[in-house]
């Protein structure tokens, strides 16, 4: 059988209207870019990727670095120091806009110039341009799992036309909020926003973010997963800068896009898209990239927002088993246990109590147990303990390792339904 997905994504290129925007007269270099180029990519959390039209184009990654960069500056510089410097608040502004905090001086959020520039001064305080334009190709290569190069051309025509970003680097460095020069910030920042990228290599990239941090290919964890999920946060509600309301309203899901056409998308868990296409609407935003996402987004139901079909209960079965004081309540459970999930059993348990002297919860199908999951198991075991039932566990994949149920009391763990059964004889195969 030949996948249908690369012909789905051909159709999206082909329905996608033409002709509409014009390419950024931001950078002088990027005016020059060819308009008509259009390319899609799609990288699964597994690391298999899907990919159609240009995608072999480069082009420079202008602000789809900032995420990225932010992810490293809170990475090397932890949450405490970053969330001093740079806020979270959507600024509902553009991208370029001398938006700065009153007072303080403090840039509204990252995906903003004021708090890009920021970012990329935190990577590294005090050091050269150089050092952190290679610091930052460094980390954008091992997301793409490929070495990327600086397009030094488009650097040139970016320096020379940085005034804008000059005049609020000069702000930034006035209210203190990074001691470097603000010409050097500036420098390494248009270095970094010229890494040379394709659609593969940036749905690979968000793709890392998709799987929590790890690159899906090479396995390296790059970002953990509290630094993502803050990423994530703040491209969901300001990574589409004046149009972020809109995006997430028709989109839903975060999504971050750069004046040279492209734009990347992330749905957590799942997957990483990015598309490429050079004629920008009014916001500086690549006019067929968001069509191509909205198309997206609806035909394969990607909005965060849509709500999920309701697990049915994890408690697949309950069954009485033996008689006298032999006798066991059997529970098996099976996939997730999040919240809801692990208060299905709760209810259960409650409505209907365990009326045998033991009891064995079964958690061979179970596939990822969450801490309030943990939590919850482990509370629902010391309950039934004080009721004056022993429990045991089968977890043969160590879903509930170390299962302290507190009150000194510690249920048996069997690792198989064999080594189950020669102790509570009937249990199922
Ligand atoms: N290098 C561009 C700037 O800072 C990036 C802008 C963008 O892609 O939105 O002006």
């Amino acid at each position: 059988m030949r996948s249908p997905l690369p012909d789905y994504l051909t159709e999206v290129l082909s329905v996608c209207s033409e002709g509409k925007g014009a390419t950024s007269d931001h950078i002088p270099e990027l005016k020059n870019a060819d308009p008509d180029r259009f390319a899609i990519s799609l990288v699964t959390a597994e690391g298999v990727t899907y990919s159609v039209g240009d995608d072999d184009t480069e082009f420079s990654i202008q602000s789809i670095s900032k995420p990225f960069v932010y992810g490293l500056a809170l990475e090397e510089r932890g949450f405490e120091r970053v969330l001093d410097a740079i806020g979270v608040e959507p600024s509902g502004e553009a991208f370029n806009e001398i938006s700065l905090q009153r007072d303080t001086g403090r840039p509204l959020n990252p995906m903003i110039n004021a708090g890009a520039l920021t970012a990329h001064a935190l990577v590294a305080e005090n050091k050269t341009p150089e050092y952190r334009i290679r610091a930052i190709r460094d980390l954008l290569s091992s997301l793409a799992g490929r070495e990327l190069e600086v397009d030094e051309d488009i650097a040139a025509s970016e320096l020379g036309a940085s005034f804008r970003n000059v005049a609020i680097a000069n702000l930034l460095r006035n209210y203190e909020i990074f001691p470097d020069d603000p010409d050097d910030i500036v420098a390494g920042y248009v270095g970094q926003c010229s890494v040379k990228v394709t659609t593969a290599d940036l749905a690979m990239m968000a793709a890392t973010l998709a799987g929590g941090g790890i690159q899906p290919r090479t396995g390296e964890r790059i970002f953990s997963r509290s630094v993502v999920r803050q990423v994530l946060s703040v491209m969901a509600t300001c990574g589409m800068y004046d149009a972020a309301g809109d995006w997430l309203s028709t989109v839903g899901i975060p999504a971050k896009s750069g004046i040279s056409g492209g734009i990347i998308g992330i749905l957590p868990g799942q997957l990483g898209i990015a598309v490429y296409s050079p004629r920008l609407d009014e916001h500086g935003t690549s006019v067929r990239g968001v069509e191509a996402f909205e198309r997206l987004s609806h035909d394969m139901n990607l909005h965060l927002m849509e709500a999920p079909i309701v697990s049915r209960s994890v408690l697949r079965r309950r069954t009485v088993i033996g008689e006298g004081s032999e006798a066991f309540t059997f529970l098996e459970l099976h996939g997730d246990i999040h919240f809801t999930n692990a208060e299905g059993v709760v209810r259960a348990l409650v409505e209907e109590p365990v009326e045998t002297q033991r009891a064995v919860f079964d958690l061979t199908l179970v596939r990822a147990v969450l801490p309030v999951g943990r939590r919850m198991l482990l509370e629902m075991i010391r309950r039934l303990h004080l009721d004056g039932i022993d429990v045991a566990l089968v977890d043969p994949e160590e879903q509930l390792p170390d299962p302290d149920a507190g009150d000194g009391y510690r249920p048996r763990v069997f690792t198989t339904l064999d080594e189950l059964r020669d102790e509570f004889a009937g249990s199922p195969e």
